[in-house]
């Protein structure tokens, strides 16, 4: 689709009788005296026919190759999709976009040109995708006829695995649950960074070790080492090791741990409640704002510094990730919106060179008549239509009246030419599964029901198209024509020439059809109710939705309930073989197995589909393919391991309508400019690259971020002030194309010192878990925790030194106030789901799930997941009569300590997606009776949380309402535990206590302790 380089259109060609053919839109004339316009033709270096398709998908691999940024005539690498056909290019008259690192431009399919021939080899059936039904059979509505009337399967398809092999021998998965016993992996892992208990540290293996050359140097802790903490009066001016000499600033500094020794104990000794927690959850940096205020919002973007280093080696010495974190459609609270803003004929005004947009720090000259863009320099001409005079102090008079000029975050409404067809309405297609443990576990019912009852609310009425096809052994099309009085099923079992049996009606405008749709999800559910067909065509069924969807683009929403066993992408049972753990091979697991998916998702993404993956079998799908279709495609993985409508039915509800109903940005791309001499080089999350510096979002919303990567290109900067900006140019839902625009800029700074104050954690750590997640798929769990625990130690050892030489520092242990939490919240990432512990303590599936939901979380969402909240509400169920106040109180949050819990009270886990309810052991009768109904006594494992009719149990129902409104993009499930009930309360909650030391992992106390001894070493 039409890029944020207005005229590169990338957009697939489409096929001559597109409804949208018909009407060209009204474009521009190319004019060849346009600015730059000389580039775009030399820019463009033909791709031959049948080359393979050019879409990178997205890799963590390291820099793209080095663009100079003053030289647009210096093409970037050629990995931007280009129309197979040597069409020249004449339609879409191009505002061109030469910016630093720009793809070279790609020709825009002229209307009307022959139907689009994929490149040999990416599917069978060319669009249009029709063919003689030949082996089409319209059938009443009804479960399928699974066996009558096909050629037998074995005819078509491969001989399918069989029945029992998805249901083979699974590894018994003993998570070794904190607080008991723990058993040992069966299989020998390599050891842990984590010390067992005190004094056991050992030096992590040899080769990826982050600290190989001071292998063997660890002497054990010794055993009484104990931490105790001074807070920052005391430290300002510590009795013992008073600082010598220039000290006055000494607490603006740094703030410090004193880590001690107390002979004779072998207690930690530590006073837990001082150490450094994040019980307020996300807190956004101040400065960020307070220097320059016309900065965009930190919402839709963050540095994980806001002072950005002068030169490569002050890089050097940072450690910690340089770069940002974008969440481009954040949602505003009311009264903060973004503005949109309309140029109409005066056009967009951007940099000539670099293709800026204009903004607050863009300067006007030459009374008002030139303009200098705050990215490049560039002296530009304003527009006649835009010209207004300037005042006194050289600011323009019309200020009040241009957000553009003023405020960091604005909105463009996109004119012709930033299209290269006319905007996508809103398309919804559902994929899903109906074989037999679909139809057991009562999903298909739920999603019926929730996509019915959220059909008013789909975004872009009267636009939206809407399109359903179902698989088992055979995949199910819909015909949706408005004029039928109930659709019309078409079984194809071809599965190895999966195409299309008709071209129209597959994908109707839902508006029109509304009365078809609708008996259609009415009928779903009975249709399939006896279904006993054991097998999965999922790829072929995903081939099918391609075809039906790739003239438009839109969402794809997968319900996959089942290892795919049939067909093109049909996956094996994997990850049972024990021996592979902890081995160079163990990352494989975690990768998808068969290239179709990769492939696939490249395919979809260029064609503008977004995937969402619903996955909710009890045995293994195999995440780590699946997934990889979300993760390409901009797109987001929901996981219900052993789904059970009567149990997960509500969180499968909301979070479904969630992602029917929020706002969704479609065929967008972003990239992200920032001023000469820096440059991002690395990007990190669900998406896929189109050339170096262009992302590919077919589907975007408000629960998605992305973050990159910044190096320098010059070895000193000489400028003052950076400035960043992002621009995301998509289709809004009401058929507007707009460009989303946020402008920052940040000082450029000389001294480590500042950038350390100016640090943000959020940032930090969500740059930190997306790389960590990465090289998971490239080596082994440990070697991912081991260079995350290497970055900390560098950082804060770079850190110390730069007050050691002026201040005794003795055993305290320094950090930027700034990053009070840094240790923590990196011990809490070795503990997250993706990077922990080893095969048993995870199952691969879930393991996977986190990793591509991780990479998707916006800052706060992240931090939270890493650090939850657990709040005590027992005192507040009891009250007589609540207040407000009291209901401000019982949020206060706790530490995560399982010491902390009183057996008497009554606790609330919440990481976000889900809740835990803990119940202690002598917690008053009258709260579990009133909360629980005459399940009181029962195992809490078979009690579900229900409404009562008494206050205690409304106050509940409330508390948890609100804390789901904080944050509505995940629905928290509640999972209700008694103290003491095995292994519930363990896998629940214990293990996630994080602060705590148990099953083999370090605790809070012991991993400052670990930590700093290293810094020590130098
Ligand atoms: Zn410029």
């Amino acid at each position: 689709m039409g890029t944020e380089n207005p005229g590169r259109p990338n957009f697939p060609m489409r096929p001559s009788f597109t409804p949208f053919a018909s009407a060209p839109p009204t474009v521009r004339p190319f004019s060849p005296s346009g600015p730059g316009t000389g580039s775009e033709s030399s820019n463009f270096r033909p791709i031959p026919p049948g080359a393979p398709p050019t879409m990178t998908p997205f890799s963590a691999a390291g820099p793209s190759p080095p663009v100079r940024f003053s030289d647009p005539s210096v093409p970037s690498a050629p990995i931007a999709s280009v129309p197979p056909s040597g069409a020249p290019y004449q339609r879409f008259p191009t505002p061109p976009f030469p910016s630093a690192a720009q793809a070279p431009p790609n020709r825009a399919p002229p209307m009307g040109q022959p139907p689009f021939q994929p490149p040999a080899g990416q599917i069978s059936v060319p669009p249009p995708f029709f063919r003689p039904q030949t082996q089409v059979l319209p059938v009443p509505m009804g479960s399928p006829p699974q066996n009558a009337n096909f050629p037998p399967s074995s005819m078509n398809v491969p001989q399918p695995p069989t029945d029992s092999s998805l249901s083979g021998p699974r590894p018994n998965f003993q998570p070794p649950f904190p607080g008991y016993p723990s058993k040992q992996p069966a299989v020998s892992q390599a050891p842990s960074p984590f010390p067992a208990q005190q004094g056991s540290f050992m030096p992590p293996p040899a080769s990826p070790s982050p600290f190989p050359s001071q292998q063997g140097s660890y002497g054990p802790p010794p055993v009484s080492a104990t931490l105790g903490y001074q807070s920052r009066d005391q430290m300002q001016h510590p009795g013992s090791a008073p600082p010598t000499g220039g000290v006055q600033r000494l607490t603006e500094d740094f703030s410090s741990l004193s880590v001690q020794s107390i002979p004779g104990t072998n207690d930690p000794g530590l006073d837990n409640r001082s150490l450094p927690r994040p019980l307020d959850g996300d807190v956004v940096p101040s400065s960020f704002l307070e220097m320059y205020p016309m900065n965009c919002d930190p919402r839709y973007l963050r540095l994980t510094t806001a002072a950005i280093p002068n030169s490569q080696s002050l890089v050097a010495r940072w450690h910690l990730p340089l770069g940002a974190v974008v969440c481009p459609l954040a949602e505003a609270p009311e009264g903060e919106e973004v503005p949109v803003i309309n140029f109409a004929s005066t056009g967009i005004i951007r940099c000539r060179r670099c293709r800026t947009y204009v903004n607050p720090y863009v300067t006007f000259t030459d009374a008002g008549r030139k303009w200098r863009c705050n990215i490049c320099s560039l002296l530009n001409d304003v527009p006649g239509e835009y010209f207004a005079n300037l005042d006194a102090t050289g600011r323009r008079i019309d200020l009040d009246q241009r957000p553009e000029l003023i405020k960091g975050s604005v909105e463009f409404v996109a004119p012709t030419e930033y299209m290269v067809r006319p905007p996508m309405p809103p398309l919804y297609f559902f994929l899903i599964d109906v074989s037999i443990s679909a139809v057991r576990s009562g999903m298909i019912e739920v999603v019926a029901e929730t996509i019915r009852s959220c059909l008013d609310e789909l975004p872009g009425f009267p636009r939206t198209q809407i399109g359903f096809i179902t698989y088992d052994s055979t995949v199910h099309f819909y015909n949706m024509k408005s004029s039928l009085t109930q659709p019309q099923m078409m079984v194809v079992s071809d599965l190895d020439d999966i195409f299309v049996p008709l071209p129209d009606d597959l994908l109707v405008n839902f508006s029109e059809s509304r009365n078809v749709v609708e008996t259609f999800l009415d009928s779903l559910p009975s249709m399939f109710q006896d279904n006993v067909n054991v097998e999965s065509a999922f790829g072929p069924a995903l081939k099918a939705a391609f075809m039906v969807m790739s003239q438009l683009g839109g969402k794809l929403l997968i319900f996959q309930n089942s290892l795919p066993s049939l067909g093109v992408g049909r996956l094996k049972l994997r990850g049972d073989d024990l021996r592979v753990y902890g081995t160079d091979e163990e990352h494989i697991l975690r990768l998808p197995e068969d290239p179709f998916y990769k492939q696939m998702a490249a395919d979809l993404t260029k064609y503008q589909i977004g995937v969402n993956i619903y996955a909710f079998s009890d045995k293994y799908t195999d995440i780590a393919s699946l997934g990889t279709l979300a993760k390409y495609t901009g797109g987001q993985v929901y996981y219900y391991p052993s789904f059970r409508s009567g149990i997960h039915g509500d969180k499968l509800r909301h979070e479904l309508a969630r992602d029917l109903t929020r706002e969704t940005a479609w065929e967008a791309v972003m990239r992200i400019r920032c001023g000469k001499g820096i440059r991002f080089t690395s990007y990190h999350g669900n998406f896929m690259l189109r050339s170096t510096d262009l992302l590919a979002l077919p589907t975007v919303d408000c629960d998605k971020a992305y973050a990159m990567q910044l190096s320098l290109e010059e070895t000193l900067l000489t400028t003052q002030t950076v400035y960043f900006q992002v621009a995301l140019l998509y289709t809004a839902s009401c058929g507007e194309r707009r460009i989303r625009v946020y402008t920052a800029a940040a000082p450029v700074v000389t001294d480590l010192g500042e950038m350390y104050r100016q640090a943000d954690t959020g940032a930090i750590f969500s740059l930190f878990s997306r790389l960590a997640i990465e090289k998971t798929l490239t080596g082994k769990l440990e070697d991912a925790r081991n260079s995350l625990q290497l970055m900390l130690v560098k950082a804060l050892r770079e850190y110390r030194n730069l007050y050691s030489v002026q201040h005794r520092l003795g055993a305290r242990m320094i950090y930027p106030e700034s990053l009070k939490f840094l240790c923590l919240y990196g011990l809490a990432l070795f503990k997250s789901v993706p990077l922990k512990g080893g095969y048993a303590d995870v199952q691969l599936d879930e393991r996977c799930a986190a990793g591509f939901t991780m990479m998707a979380l916006p800052v706060k969402k992240l931090l939270k997941l890493l650090y939850p909240s657990l709040i005590r509400i027992d005192e507040y169920l009891l009250k007589p009569s609540a207040q407000a106040d009291d209901f401000k109180n019982i949020m206060k949050r706790l530490p995560l300590v399982s010491e902390n819990l009183d057996s008497r009270g009554l606790y609330i886990y919440d990481d976000g997606f889900r809740f835990v309810i803990w119940f202690g052991r002598m917690v008053s009768p009258d709260i579990a009776k009133n909360l629980l109904g005459p399940d009181f006594a029962a195992e809490l494992s078979r009690v579900t949380l229900t409404e009562h009719d008494n206050e205690m149990s409304r106050r509940l129902m409330k508390i948890l309402k609100k804390l789901r409104e904080s944050d509505p993009s995940y629905y928290q499930l509640p999972y209700l535990v008694r103290q003491g009930e095995q292994p519930r309360e363990g896998l629940l909650l214990l293990v996630n206590l994080i602060e705590d030391q148990m099953g083999g992992t370090t605790g809070y106390a012991n991993w400052i302790t670990l930590i700093h001894r290293q810094v020590q070493q130098n």
